[in-house]
């Protein structure tokens, strides 16, 4: 089979390594950016979700204009009703094909889209999945002290069990007090997707963020591992101090109710960490339950799931490994045999 320019160069951009994944990753960040910023493209359906139109190069201008980064061609993307389904369908349709096709000659995005695994997870190499765990977790530790409660049961949900979080926790030299501290927030929010951060180097607030689809909610949004004490004696001594009538009492009790941090839930629908084919390949733009048999289970498999399968080949590995290092009674046997002919052949 020839191989042409196309897949050749998916080829490289899919197998060099993690600082061009990276750089790859920021260039589609910042387009899928203008998507997000004023809420142009919420209402539009997963099919022609804002990393569908980055994958060709296309920035958002407003809800009805793309624009190439490169070429700077125009791209319209009008909005019809829904319920006329069929011209709908077909203006969707339409914008899909022009993805492609309405850029100006020589423009590279028709024959070299970003990356497909910046659209959805594919299956990766236990050292891989092991790298991309361990940018994000290295990250977030700066702001440990940020960590959000996480929702309750959602470690087993994830089939994040004790024994993984903390043999995970020692790959990445955290302490075991530390690890039975914020360990299962920690190795949950790297395993599916979010790093915290702080948005701007001047910037205090920590954020919880996805690279993917650029979600970033403040951390204090949620209810915090360590903060939650704190929170409530502040509010008391707010209502000692400030004046008692019921505006201020009802506004204490939004304040205490935050939530807990749910990390499949906070992902826009689009993004890789949780869209299924058949996700994306719907057509609403809320509707996500589109019957199809044909979908295989892997393509009906959200992204964390596949991720975090990866993820824990490296523990259930050192538990083999820390086995072996241990030496059986077999081993102990053989080298003790092997002693004794040692001894008698000297004596
Ligand atoms: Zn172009
Ligand atoms: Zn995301």
């Amino acid at each position: 089979m020839p191989v042409d320019r196309k897949s050749l160069d998916n080829f490289f951009k899919n197998f060099s390594g993690l600082e061009s994944y990276e750089k790859e990753e920021k260039c589609f960040g910042k387009r899928i950016s203008t998507y997000i910023q004023g809420q142009k493209w919420v209402r539009r359906p997963l099919v022609i979700s804002p990393a569908v139109c980055s994958q060709y190069g296309w920035l958002c201008i407003n809800t009805n204009l793309l624009e190439c980064e490169t070429c700077g061609a125009k791209l319209c993307t009008p909005e019809p009703k829904i319920e006329l389904y069929e011209s709908y369908k077909a203006c969707i349709e339409k914008i899909l094909e022009n993805l492609k096709a309405s850029h100006k000659t020589h423009c590279p995005w028709p024959l070299t889209p970003a990356p497909e695994f910046l659209l959805k997870m594919l299956p990766m190499p236990k050292e891989e999945s092991l790298k991309h765990f361990m940018r994000r977790l290295k990250c977030s530790l700066e702001f440990f002290s940020h960590y959000p409660k996480l929702k309750e049961g959602i470690s087993s949900i994830l089939g994040l069990e004790k024994q993984h979080v903390l043999e995970l926790c020692k790959i990445a030299n955290i302490d075991s007090e530390n690890a039975n501290h914020f360990g299962i927030s920690a190795v949950s929010l790297a395993a599916t997707g979010w790093t915290l951060k702080t948005l701007s180097s001047d910037d205090q607030k920590v954020f919880i963020s996805c690279d993917n689809c650029q979600r970033s909610i403040w951390s204090r949004a949620f209810n915090s591992l360590t903060n939650l004490k704190i929170e409530e004696t502040t509010d008391s001594q707010n209502d000692i101090n400030g004046p008692n009538d019921e505006n201020s009492s009802s506004s204490k009790i939004k304040r205490l109710k935050k939530d807990d941090f749910d990390p499949t839930e906070e992902h826009r629908p689009w993004c890789l960490w949780i869209a299924t084919e058949e996700h994306r390949s719907s057509f609403h733009s809320s509707d996500n339950k589109i019957s199809s048999k044909e979908v295989s289970e892997m393509d009906n498999t959200p992204g964390w799931k596949l991720f975090i399968k990866s993820l824990l080949r490296n523990v259930s590995e050192s538990q083999e490994s820390s086995i072996e290092n241990n030496p059986s009674k077999e081993h102990i046997r053989s080298a003790r045999g092997l002693l004794d002919t040692w001894t008698s052949a000297t004596e």
